[in-house]
């Protein structure tokens, strides 16, 4: 793929790293090109105070070298809270490739990638984000074998254990409101039916909630609509369902100004990523009286499966369910401060880090 270069405005600052609006003090920003394969990746290692960064790599077309900069400063960030949060052991980073994964992707490419992971000694570890796959894993994991998710490590895709992680994240949401997690009876709105979305639903299903679906996949809803006795509505209408969750498990930022007057449920609790589009949204839902669970809380099983990679499933499943836990513990101190719970997680996953800081 061919990097176009960045306007001619754009501050040459920016690229540098340091004065980038995304940058939070990240310990090491690696751009690595081969001019052979065509690689151009860059690899941003947020955190390590608690261990080794790790954390997907992306592969995207970006437009810009500047744009893939704003994500992988953006998502190694991200990393850092969300395995802080999950109780792990590991630092945040991530990796992006700016690359089309449609047309550009090759296994040299990715073992290209490999040796760059490599050389950076096991301060990043990476894994499956957008645009890669399982298989994707295994050509890296020829190069390097700071790589989770290949076939070597145990386990691969991760998606099952999130939608464990957001279920047991439901029940916890449902005790603090209605001092009770049992979901008989409950309705839950699962909005997009991916590897994550449908497991959860199945979950949910099985434990007696009542479930309305949506996707725009028409397949996927079909198979929903069968196997749980489920009803469909338009995926433009999935958060306005008068539910007592709503689990958002496609999309970002479909948590905003306009949906948050429409919402139908009292709860959010889902997989997607970065659903609140701006962080005021967090105090909107606050003062709706809404319940959300953070988005990178509930959805850290995933992560935590690629963390756990040698334990035994009993142990791992363990520890994802404690994702319940950690919820409870977010929603009551949300309630003692009369902060919003996105604001309380971030401040768990600040004393947790701080707590580990070898210059505290
Ligand atoms: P997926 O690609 O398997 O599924 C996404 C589903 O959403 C697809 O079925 C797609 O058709 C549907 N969709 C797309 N646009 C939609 C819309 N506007 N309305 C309704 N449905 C729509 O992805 P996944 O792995 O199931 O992940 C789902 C979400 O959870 C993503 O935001 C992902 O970033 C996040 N997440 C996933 C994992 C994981 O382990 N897979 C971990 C953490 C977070």
């Amino acid at each position: 793929m061919e990097i176009t270069s960045t306007s001619k405005d754009t501050d040459p600052m920016i690229l540098a790293g340091f004065e980038h609006p995304e940058f939070d003090g990240h310990e090491k920003i690696v751009f690595g090109h081969d001019a052979k394969t065509g690689l151009y990746t860059i690899i941003a290692v947020h955190d390590t105070r608690l261990g080794p960064a790790l954390g997907g790599c992306r592969m995207w077309p970006y437009a810009s070298t500047e744009e893939a900069l704003t994500d992988a400063l953006r998502l190694s960030r991200g990393m850092t809270y969300k395995n802080a949060l999950a109780g792990l052991d590991y630092g945040g980073g991530k990796a992006v490739i700016i690359a089309d994964p449609k047309k550009d992707k090759s296994a040299q490419l990715m073992h290209a990638f490999g040796r760059k992971v490599d050389a950076l000694g096991g301060l990043y570890i990476t894994g499956e984000d957008v645009g890669l796959t399982p298989a994707d894993m295994e050509a890296i994991g020829n190069t390097t074998e700071h790589v989770r998710g290949t076939s070597k490590s145990h386990r691969g895709d991760p998606s099952p254990y999130t939608a464990l992680g957001v279920y047991c994240g439901i029940q916890s949401t449902l005790q603090h409101l209605h001092g009770s997690s049992d979901l008989h009876g409950r309705t839950v709105s699962v909005q997009g039916l991916g590897n994550v979305g449908f497991t959860l639903a199945r979950f949910l299903h099985d434990a007696g909630a009542d479930l309305v679906v949506s996707d725009i996949n028409r397949n996927a809803v079909e198979r929903a609509v069968s196997a749980f006795a489920a009803r469909a509505v338009d995926t433009r209408d999935s958060h306005k369902v008068e539910a007592d969750v709503f689990a958002p498990c496609a999309l970002g930022a479909g948590i905003n100004s306009v949906t948050i007057p429409e919402l139908g449920a009292p709860i959010i609790a889902g997989s997607a990523n970065n659903q609140l589009a701006e962080p005021s949204d967090g105090l909107a839902l606050a003062d709706r009286g809404v319940l959300y669970a953070p988005d990178y809380v509930i959805n850290a099983g995933g992560v935590i499966a690629l963390a756990r990679h040698d334990v035994e499933d009993d142990v791992l499943e363990a520890d994802v369910r404690r994702i319940g836990d950690t919820l409870a513990e977010i929603f009551e101190r949300a309630e003692t401060d009369g902060a919003t719970t996105a604001t309380v997680a971030d401040r768990i996953a600040e004393e947790r880090l701080s707590a580990a800081d070898p210059r505290s």
